[in-house]
Parts: structure tokens; C-alpha cells; sequence
């Protein structure tokens, strides 16, 4: 029987940061991870560079059914703790885009930052450990795990959502709010591309790698970002983003013009060239192969504009602006980068991570229903509710 003050299940961002911080506090801390490779998301996020915070994270940023839950941690560890720590590593970083930090080389860059402040925190590491139960004792826990029997006080689940199961993600953190009677809120994949209707593919797949800028909207949220068309159907920070608050049977609202009054456009059009085809005036302000399409989707008249009915250019200006596309769903579990939903947060102290009623046990990270925006949001709840569960396991 090996003997912890603390285990922590889940050897990922939040796992890894919590362990860090209890054994630099003391205790003895020992992470277990079914995988073979600890940190596994992390060297795949941000397309291998780890959009590891955002300059601007907020709790307005997170998705939960308790919008107050994520305040308390994100506002005692912040994005600027972290970026402090990440340049105390030595780690080169830049801003891509709307306060998003990357790393310069390498996602491998914050995973070696984890290891070595487990390292200088005394904290074990053991991959490849399945977990086969959990049992609460007198003053903590007993697990039975293939590398043996282990008890500990603390126990931090950190197993993070369900998305990318081939990165090792499965439902054991849930499973295990439920054995202690947590409530555990319904699961969905957030941060995923949309799929179509046949009707709607058969034509905008043609557009497969085409990205406009647009205003998505849905459910009285609005993102404006690029929106990517696929050979499966809508993708780009645009659509991930949206995707967070769309749920099955929802129309999405897509103003494709964000930048320009698509009115004012075709009115010009008909002022200054009459003669020349809808198709031409649109080209100004789209790729043409959209375009093309776009006048065969929509059913328009690609005849010269001054033919074109007053009813008929509204109609336009109005899909241009307001184009309504129910999704058919999304790609799933398979490619969101998040799982939105899980371990309840009323269940949970917002100062400790700890269940309420449940003495000695901790739920953090993506496992807990707190899920960011696209942009280095996710990582920074890993961060802020690892180091707060960090400080008092
Ligand atoms: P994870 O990092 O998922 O770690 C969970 C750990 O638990 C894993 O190591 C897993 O092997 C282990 N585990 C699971 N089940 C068991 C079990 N039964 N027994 C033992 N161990 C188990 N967020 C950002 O902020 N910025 C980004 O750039 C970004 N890019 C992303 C790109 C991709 C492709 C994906 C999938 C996600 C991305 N995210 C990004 C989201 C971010 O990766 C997650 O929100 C974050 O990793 C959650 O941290 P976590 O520690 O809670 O869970």
C-alpha cells in the first residue's frame, strides 16, 4: 500500500498544476494517469503552440450553470500569474490575436514547465495507472489501481470532459461524482465544427476551405470571428465559439457581412453599375467561388441588378446579413476541444474545489462545469481551479 497526503487523478493541465502546488507546499502529492504520455491535450492545443491563457480572461469568458462559480478562483490565480510563470520559464510567447497567448516553439514548452515545477515539488508521477475503485476511508481514500492499492487524504479528480477520447479522455470523473452521490449535469461536445443537412451540403461543401469574417449568433450571443467552410460543413473560430451555446434544432443566425451594409451595397450597384450581374457586385466584397454558390443555394436571379426588384435585393441584403442555417449537429466528441456541462458546481466550494458534502474530495479543470471561449480560457479555469484546490489539499 503506498501512502499520499494527496492523489490526484488526471495528468493533464489541471492535474499536474494542482499537484504542483500542494507538494510545494509539503505534502506529498502522487498524480495518476491511465495514459501513456502525461499532458497529452496540451501538446496538441493551438495547433501544437498552446494557447495557454488569454490577456482578457474574465469570468463573463465561461459557460456554467452557475455563471459566479468559476469568480472566486479565476480572480485569486489569473491569466497575469500564469503568464508570469510561463516567463519565469523562460518561455518565448505572443499574442495571436484578440488576447490570446501562444507559445513561440512549442505546446511541448508548457508541458515541461508543469514537470519541472512537479519535480521541484517532490510530486510522483505514474502513467500508464488504471483506477479500478475508489473507496472512501476513515480520514480519506482507497483506491485499487493496476500499479496497487494507495490511500491518501486528499483526492483530486482531474480527468477532465469527454472530448477526444483517442487523447485518452473517458467519463471516470463523473463516474466518480457520482459514486459520492454529486449531482453531475448533463454532457455535450462544445468547441466542435457543425455538420449540415444533406440539402444544405450538396452545395456549400463546394466551398470546402473558403473563410469569411462574420457576426454568428445564437441564443442572443454574438461572436465575430472567421467561419470556415468544410467538406462536412461550417468550422473556424466563428462557429466553435457559437457551437458553445447552440443545442440540437437550433437556426444559427450568420451575418456574413459584418463589415460592410449589405443594403447601402447592392444600392450603389444599382446607381453606379446597373448593367452588371449580382454575381460581379457581390465579388467585391466575397471570394467568387462563394459567390457562385451562394446565388445557386439561395435561388437568387444572377441577371444585371437594375432588373433586380426592390423586394428582391431586401431579400438579399436580408440573407447576406441575417443568413439562417439550421446545423444538422455537430462533428461530436471526436473534435471539440471541450465537453461542456459536468460536476455541478453547487456541489462544490468556488474557494476550495472541494465537494461540499463529501470531506476530501476535489473536482478541477474541464471535469468541473466551468467551460471557457475558444482562446486559452479553458486553460486558464485548469490553472486557477488547480492552484486554488492546490493550496489546501
Ligand atoms: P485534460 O487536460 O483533458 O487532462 C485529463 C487527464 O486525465 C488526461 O491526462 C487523461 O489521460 C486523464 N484521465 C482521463 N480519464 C482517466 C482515467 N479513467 N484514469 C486515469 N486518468 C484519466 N484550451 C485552451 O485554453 N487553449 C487551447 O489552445 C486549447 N486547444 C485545444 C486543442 C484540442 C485539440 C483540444 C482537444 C482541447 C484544447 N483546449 C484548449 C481545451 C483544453 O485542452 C482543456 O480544457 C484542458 O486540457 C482541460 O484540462 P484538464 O486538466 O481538466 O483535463
Amino acid at each position: 500500500m503506498i501512502k499520499r497526503d494527496v492523489l490526484v487523478i488526471g495528468a493533464g493541465a489541471a492535474g499536474l498544476f494542482c499537484a504542483a502546488q500542494a507538494g510545494a507546499r509539503g505534502r506529498s502529492v502522487e498524480v495518476l494517469d491511465h495514459a501513456k504520455k502525461v499532458g497529452r491535450k496540451i501538446l496538441m492545443s493551438g495547433g501544437g503552440r498552446c494557447n495557454f491563457t488569454n490577456m482578457y480572461a474574465e469570468p463573463a469568458n465561461f459557460l456554467s450553470q452557475n455563471p459566479h462559480f468559476c469568480k472566486s478562483a479565476l480572480s485569486r490565480y489569473t491569466q497575469w500569474d500564469f503568464i508570469g510563470l510561463v516567463a519565469e520559464h523562460g518561455i518565448a510567447y505572443h499574442e495571436k490575436t484578440l488576447g490570446q497567448l501562444f507559445c513561440d516553439d512549442s505546446a511541448k514548452d508548457i508541458v515541461d514547465l508543469l514537470l519541472n515545477e512537479c519535480k521541484k515539488a517532490a510530486v510522483t508521477i505514474t502513467t500508464r495507472c488504471e483506477i479500478t475503485s475508489v473507496e472512501k476511508i476513515e480520514g480519506g481514500y482507497l483506491l485499487t489501481t493496476s500499479n496497487g492499492e494507495y490511500s491518501c487524504e486528499s483526492l483530486v479528480i482531474a480527468t477532465g470532459g469527454l472530448s477526444m477520447p483517442k487523447l485518452g479522455a473517458t467519463p471516470f470523473g463523473y463516474k466518480i461524482a457520482e459514486q459520492f452521490g454529486l449531482n453531475v449535469l448533463p454532457t455535450r461536445a462544445a468547441l466542435v465544427p457543425f455538420t449540415l443537412h444533406d440539402k444544405d451540403k450538396d452545395i456549400l461543401a463546394e466551398l470546402s476551405g473558403i473563410a469569411v469574417d462574420v457576426y454568428a449568433s445564437c441564443n442572443d450571443t454574438t461572436f465575430k470571428e472567421a467561419m470556415l467552410f468544410t467538406h462536412r460543413g461550417l468550422s473556424g473560430p466563428a462557429m466553435l465559439q457559437i457551437s458553445s451555446y447552440w443545442e440540437a434544432g437550433d437556426s444559427l443566425s450568420i451575418n456574413t457581412l459584418p463589415n460592410d451594409d449589405a443594403t447601402a451595397l447592392l444600392q450603389t450597384a444599382r446607381t453606379e453599375t446597373p448593367d452588371a450581374l449580382l454575381a460581379t457586385c457581390l465579388n467585391k466584397v466575397f471570394p467568387k467561388r462563394m459567390v457562385q454558390s451562394f446565388i445557386e443555394y439561395h435561388n437568387w436571379r444572377n441577371v444585371p441588378v437594375k432588373q433586380l426588384t426592390h423586394g428582391e435585393c431586401d431579400a438579399i441584403a436580408d440573407t447576406l446579413e441575417n443568413w439562417q442555417i439550421k446545423p444538422n449537429g455537430t462533428e461530436g466528441y471526436r473534435t471539440a476541444e471541450v465537453t461542456i456541462g459536468g460536476v455541478d458546481t453547487n456541489e462544490l466550494s468556488s474557494k476550495t474545489m472541494m465537494a461540499k458534502n463529501v470531506e476530501g474530495l476535489y473536482f478541477i479543470g474541464e471535469v468541473v462545469d466551468v467551460t471557457g471561449w475558444l482562446g486559452g480560457f479553458n486553460f486558464q479555469w485548469a490553472w486557477s481551479s488547480g492552484w486554488a484546490a492546490g493550496q489546501v489539499v
